[in-house]
């Protein structure tokens, strides 16, 4: 389990990745970033893409906000990975839980959620 910082989406659908997780990846102000999304991480490379603006801000772009369900105040774990920014919901995929999590195959779930998915493959 990755223990990243929580930050806000904005207002504008901006993040903020904290200027330790910058410097340990080498991803600074003013860079232009590559995008991809990879078993629900977002994760940000050296790139062509769109900037980090001076102030360390992205602009997660409106499309990706849009089918990962992400608003305005969503509470986002950025962490450092491999040179990448990552940024991914926090606790279960399902619902709002973060705690008591169990992961499988790079999937968290909580107890609960992950119990509906026990059950219903006793059921057959
Ligand atoms: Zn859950």
């Amino acid at each position: 389990m990755t223990n990243g910082i929580i930050r806000k989406l904005d207002e504008l659908g901006r993040i903020c990745p904290p200027k330790e997780i910058r410097q340990a990846t080498g991803l600074n102000t003013n860079m232009n970033l590559d995008l991809e999304i990879k078993d629900r991480v977002l994760r940000l490379t050296k790139g062509s893409g769109r900037h980090i603006d001076e102030l360390g801000r992205y602009v997660i772009p409106k499309e990706i906000r849009r089918v990962n369900g992400w608003d305005t105040g969503q509470e986002l774990e950025v962490y450092a990975e491999d040179g990448a920014i990552c940024i991914r919901k926090p606790g279960c995929e399902w619902c709002t839980e973060t705690e008591n999590l169990v992961e499988v195959n790079n999937h968290t779930l909580c107890w609960e959620c992950a119990g509906k998915v026990a059950e219903r493959v006793m059921q057959g």
